[in-house]
């Protein structure tokens, strides 16, 4: 059976190791279950995620799926795309052999653009909102890699992905298109490798379990990041609920509840 696994909050917290997440995922692994990575996550280069994976003890195979992947896989091959956002949202556009006009460049804004790509850009300013928003009142399809309001740092929640995307489309006028969790577009890349049947482990009910649901398949929910115990019960209703990935796997290949610590 496929696992696909959250990884803020599930696997680690910002760079921070989660106790037992590597050893659960080399069991899982050892047991033939099928095990991807799903992130909204969009800043970042693929390579980028496997290597902090591989910094973290996990072998991260060919086994990254993230938001900017999803979202690149609606843009078709030669169309020109406005990003705003990372490096991550640029590999995926140009791996899709299209060309990915970042909206700090010096000529953004000269040429037509087929569609904007919107992620998370710490950059984002005025003039960015301005290039993307015109862009897309002149025909540009508005696609997104999430619409995650904020996301959690160790200091509190900072305006996510969504944020900067409800800002241009406010300014467009139009419902964007958003690929990552807990939409379709990324339900289809994932059930591409997985198939129909698995379990989805995640920290966020509204993300990872509204994605369960997307893509039929069981919601697991860990305690290690957004909710804790005190926040129960959550919607939608997970299937597994257990204090850590590691707590999970071990129920989940002995079928016997871990001990309470
Ligand atoms: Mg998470």
């Amino acid at each position: 059976m496929a696992w696909a696994l959250d990884l803020d909050g599930v696997v680690w917290l910002a760079d921070e190791p989660i106790a037992g997440s590597a050893g659960a995922i080399t069991r899982l692994r050892g047991a033939g279950a099928h095990v991807v990575f799903v992130t909204n996550f969009s800043w970042g280069r693929r390579g980028d995620i496997a290597d902090k994976l591989a910094r973290h003890g996990i072998d991260p195979g060919d086994d990254v799926i993230t938001s900017s992947m999803a979202a690149a896989a609606l843009v078709e091959p030669g169309e020109r795309v406005l990003v705003v956002g990372g490096p991550g949202i640029v590999e995926a556009v140009e791996s899709r052999s299209a060309e990915a006009v970042p909206v700090g460049d010096p000529d953004a804004g000269t040429a037509p653009v087929d569609a904007v790509l919107v992620g998370l850009d710490p950059q984002f300013d005025y003039r960015a909102m301005t290039l993307a928003s015109t862009a897309v009142r002149r025909g540009a399809r508005l696609l997104a890699t999430n619409d995650d309001a904020t996301y959690p740092t160790a200091t509190g929640p900072v305006p996510g992905g969504g944020a900067v995307l409800a800002a241009i489309a406010t300014a467009a006028g139009v419902t964007p298109v958003v690929a990552g969790k807990p939409h379709a577009p990324i339900a289809t890349l994932v059930r591409e490798r997985c198939g129909d049947v698995g379990v989805m482990v995640g920290d966020r009910p509204d993300t990872d379990g509204r994605f369960a649901r997307t893509l039929g398949w069981e919601f697991a929910l860990v305690l290690t990041g957004t909710i804790g115990a005190h926040d129960l019960p959550v919607t939608p209703s997970p299937e597994r609920i257990a204090a850590t990935l590691a707590d999970l796997v071990d129920e989940a290949l002995t079928g016997h509840r871990p001990s309470p610590r």
